[in-house]
């Protein structure tokens, strides 16, 4: 079960924010732990829909507030919702009436390629993974292209092609095709004014072994999740011993395993994603069980929410299919924190329900619990088997 992981936002009144600044807005940037956009103001359990995370000290323009987010705007035409709590005002911050890009950067290290460009100043972006052919795309608010030339060196390996266009007269959107059909995950942030994004390649060695692998236990300490239905037994409890297996089974296979806990303790989901994001496995498994108001739904489901990690979630989900499991289904776009980050392929594994009877009886059996990690390694497996076989 997923518990709501960001707060609802409200929209209280139109607050007239020229009676306390002499402006219709005000300025800043943003700040704090993982700031977030929204694109909305959505109220459902797991909150608005999430448009990307953003670099800290990011140039921000507050148009308009509610209880918990402040209402900015992107580029003339495009807005978007930011935490108050994610935000530092500052009116030194002056907004021109447009930046420009500079000249782009394509090259690679020892591990990484690195495409980066040259801004006036750290402006808000956001990213989309495209499939078939894989491309990333990434689009900065509030800036008009200058871009006289891109400089692309031989040390790349994932970077195929890039290119731009202006799609609107203050959105630059960057296009950038990769060699490999998988994606493996990204990261966007600035050092000075120049926004990188930094791609990880597909590993040489597609096996097991040579994998660093993070496991998720959801829930913890505090946060129960969800009960089950006649025995009352807590979703933490058994999303750990099922992570544990799991641990074990990949660790006989040859893989390095992170876990995001060992023990019944809490760890907040801002803190999950730093720590996996100083972890920087290949991927990330996440163990929940679900539940749901209705006794009669039942069976395995995996989620993701980028189309990028989409193989992932489906292997995994194809060989928990063969252990006899209902199919509740492969799930897209979701908007669980923990499918929020870019940085590497991730699924989220909602194993079977506490609240179906039958779904209950597996969860309560120390031999399912092993059972299900045998298929999350099958399907590890013959998802990296298919990631072989489209080696450009
Ligand atoms: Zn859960």
């Amino acid at each position: 079960m997923i518990r709501l992981p960001f707060f609802l936002g409200l929209l209280i009144a139109v607050q007239g924010l020229s009676q306390t600044t002499g402006n219709n807005f005000l300025t800043g940037r943003t700040n704090g732990k993982l700031p977030y956009l929204e694109y909305g103001l959505g109220s459902d359990r797991l909150g608005g829909a999430k448009m990307t995370f953003l670099d800290t000290g990011v140039v921000v323009k507050v148009v308009d507030s509610t209880v918990i987010n402040y209402r900015v705007q992107l580029s003339g035409n495009h807005f978007a919702y930011l935490p108050k709590a994610n935000f530092k005002r500052d009116s030194s911050v002056s907004i021109k009436p447009y930046y420009l890009t500079g000249s782009w950067l394509v090259n690679g290290d020892d591990k990484y390629d690195y495409v980066s460009i040259a801004l006036d100043e750290k402006l808000p972006y956001r990213s989309m993974q495209l499939i078939n052919p894989s491309k990333l795309v990434v689009d900065i608010f509030g800036v008009t292209s200058n871009t006289n030339w891109i400089t692309q060196r031989t040390s790349v390996k994932e970077v195929k092609n890039v290119y731009h266009e202006q799609i609107e007269d203050d959105v630059f959107r960057m296009i950038i095709e990769l060699n490999h059909s998988q994606h493996w995950g990204y990261s966007i942030y600035y050092q000075g004014n120049r926004l990188f994004i930094k791609i990880k390649r597909q590993p040489d060695e597609l096996q097991v072994s040579k994998m660093k692998i993070a496991v998720d236990a959801g829930h913890g300490g505090d946060n129960s999740g969800a009960k089950g239905i006649t025995s009352g037994i807590l979703e933490k409890h058994y999303t750990l011993m099922i992570a544990k297996e799991v641990e074990k089974m990949l660790t006989q296979a040859g893989a390095a395993v992170f876990m995001t806990r060992k023990e019944d303790v809490s760890v907040g989901m801002t803190e999950r994603i730093e720590m996996l994001k100083n972890e920087d496995p290949d991927f990330l498994i996440s163990i929940h069980l679900n539940s749901s108001v209705r006794d009669s739904v039942k069976g395995v489901s995996t989620y993701y929410r980028y189309i990028g990690f989409r193989p992932l979630t489906q292997y995994i989900q194809k060989a928990m299919l063969e252990m006899g499991m209902a199919d509740f289904g492969n799930i897209g776009s979701f908007n669980f924190s923990l499918n929020g980050p870019t940085d590497y392929p991730n699924c989220l594994l909602e194993v079977a329900f506490l609240s179906n009877r039958e779904d209950e009886a597996l969860i309560l059996d120390p031999e399912f619990h092993k059972a299900v990690a045998t298929q999350v390694l099958c399907g590890i497996q013959e998802w990296l088997r298919a990631c072989e076989k489209d080696k450009p």
